[in-house]
């Protein structure tokens, strides 16, 4: 600090860090551990297909691991679904599509799928655990986002159920039939309710196919509906990785596709399912730019900046992977952005005090180390804090790049993780043309005390949902949905029945 002087802003921040800090920095007194218990569940050892309402062992006769990619230790063995599998899986849902649930009137839908978000909301906490022990998120996230959110859809759906020809005045609505849905790691619960919630309430069947890294939660939601007694065959969910997704993607007997998941493999379901008459939707990538303007309340922006980024490890479709500072404010906001990057607890995600858990996956973090070497070949110059990282699982430490250019690789590419590229600019033409210059178009924020700088900013900013003064937020009334290499086709809100409807 320049001043030295006891009211100085800048040192009260020093103060009020340094609980955190002395965590970090293993000074004379820490943050207690506040881990959070994991005694009122036991995972099984071993988990099934859900098909037809049932457990069934697979026809592959093949199982893999799924890991907790904070210790490295086995959690459970995971049937692998093949071909054969898929296909018993869209037969269960085809016989359900024109037996009891394409029968029943869309109010006794609603009440199974009400049922289901009152279930998911008294296991929470298990799910929440579950949720940050098999894909590394800090406790914090999945219990007080991921879980509530996932719950969200299914009562917001719920209530649709008997309201869509409302939805749609003029069109005569029906459902598509089956319905293949693959999701990613990233939100493994919220990804599957976002894919379930508004194909069931639209009255159609579904066969879901998690991700490999994380298919504990949805095997857990398969418990949740059985105890909900949806009718056999509604929902099934078969586990594998790129193989059993592509099974489920090229099924004939497949009415829709939703797909979530990195663009290079939407392309390659864009190009299978062409001609197929099936409907598409695909969630894909994205390089969200963060633009901050010199009017803008700094130091809740750098916080904005912060959960947009570096929490949930970078692993958010819609993270703020490029930060734009108009120039006045560069210096003060990068230097607060450091200061507040050297609190952030990185460690056990189980941990109630942790805003960094562990990444995903060993393959994950090579990217991720993959992109900050390529970043400093590149000559950008890169800021870590020098926190610990446990000794075992898949860590990073929250990253800054400043000095980048803006044909940089780590500003044009999908990184997925805590890593982020600033560059400056003057004019808001200039900026606009910066944030839009990449192949993605998800999403973006606007960080300005102007309204009107907000409305002429989000009028031209390409990107499927655009934040004003905060960042990351969600709900199931809201659409979410991309613009040119992240797909196309929203989800949430009314638009998300849309995709699974045929409205004439
Ligand atoms: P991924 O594309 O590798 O895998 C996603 C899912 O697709 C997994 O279940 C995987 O097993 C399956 N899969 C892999 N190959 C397949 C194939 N050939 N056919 C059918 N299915 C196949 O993506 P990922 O690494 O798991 O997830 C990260 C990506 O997801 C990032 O690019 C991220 O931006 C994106 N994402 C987008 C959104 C969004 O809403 N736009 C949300 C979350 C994640």
């Amino acid at each position: 600090c320049m001043t030295k002087k006891p009211h100085c802003s800048y040192c009260r921040e020093q103060e009020l860090l340094l609980q955190p800090m002395a965590k970090q920095k293993n000074l004379d007194w820490q943050l207690a551990p506040a881990p959070e218990s994991k005694d009122h569940f036991k995972l099984k050892e071993q988990y099934e297909l859900f098909i037809g309402g049932k457990w069934v062992k697979p026809k592959s006769g093949k199982y893999f691991d799924t890991i907790n990619p904070a210790t490295e230790q086995k959690l459970a063995r995971i049937a692998e679904a093949n071909a054969a599998d898929v296909d018993s899986a869209v037969k269960a849902a085809r016989k359900a599509f024109e037996g009891p649930w394409g029968k029943m009137p869309a109010s006794e839908r609603a009440k199974y799928i009400f049922r289901i978000a009152r279930l998911m909301q008294e296991k929470a906490r298990e799910l929440a655990v579950i949720e940050t022990m098999d894909g590394g998120k800090a406790i914090r996230e999945s219990r007080d986002i991921d879980i509530p959110l996932a719950a969200a859809h299914f009562f917001y759906y719920a209530g649709w159920a008997d309201k869509i020809p409302y939805a749609f005045p003029g069109k005569q609505t029906s459902p598509l039939g089956v319905a293949g849905q693959v999701i990613p790691w990233n939100f493994p619960l919220l990804m599957a309710s976002w894919k379930l919630a508004p194909a069931l309430a639209c009255g159609n069947t579904v066969v879901l196919k998690p991700a490999e890294t994380t298919p504990l939660t949805a095997l857990t939601l398969a418990e949740i509906i059985q105890e909900a007694d949806l009718p056999e065959g509604v929902v099934n969910i078969v586990t594998g990785a790129g193989a059993t997704g592509a099974a489920v993607v090229n099924h004939p007997d497949v009415n829709k596709v939703a797909f979530t998941g990195s663009t290079n493999v939407g392309k390659l379901i864009q190009r299978s399912t062409a001609g197929s008459g099936k409907k598409l939707t695909l969630e894909l990538g994205g390089k969200a730019a963060n633009i901050i303007f010199a009017d803008a309340t700094i130091d809740q922006a750098v916080e904005g900046i912060v959960n947009g980024i570096y929490f949930n490890q970078g692993h958010v479709c819609c993270a703020g992977s490029r930060l734009y500072v108009e120039e006045a404010v560069y210096d003060e906001v990068v230097r607060k952005l450091k200061h507040r990057m050297k609190s952030l607890v990185v460690g056990d995600p189980l941990d109630k005090n942790t805003d960094i858990g562990a990444i995903n996956s060993k393959e994950q973090l090579g990217t991720i180390n993959k992109y900050i070497k390529i970043g400093q070949e590149e000559g950008s110059d890169m800021y870590q804090p020098t926190c610990d990282l446990p000794g075992k699982g898949f860590w990073c430490r929250p990253t800054l790049f400043t000095n980048v250019a803006q044909s940089a690789r780590i500003s044009q590419e999908e990184i997925f993780g805590p890593v982020l590229a600033v560059q400056t600019f003057r004019t808001m033409d200039e900026v606009l043309q910066k944030a839009n210059n990449t192949p993605y178009g998800l999403s973006a924020g606007v960080w300005t005390d102007k309204g009107s700088k907000i409305f002429n900013m989000t009028t031209k900013l390409r990107a499927g949902v655009i934040w004003a003064n905060t960042f990351n937020k969600f709900d199931p009334t809201s659409p979410f949905g991309g613009y040119k290499e992240s797909g196309y086709g929203r989800e949430g809100g009314v638009h998300g029945l849309g995709t699974y409807l045929n409205l004439n």
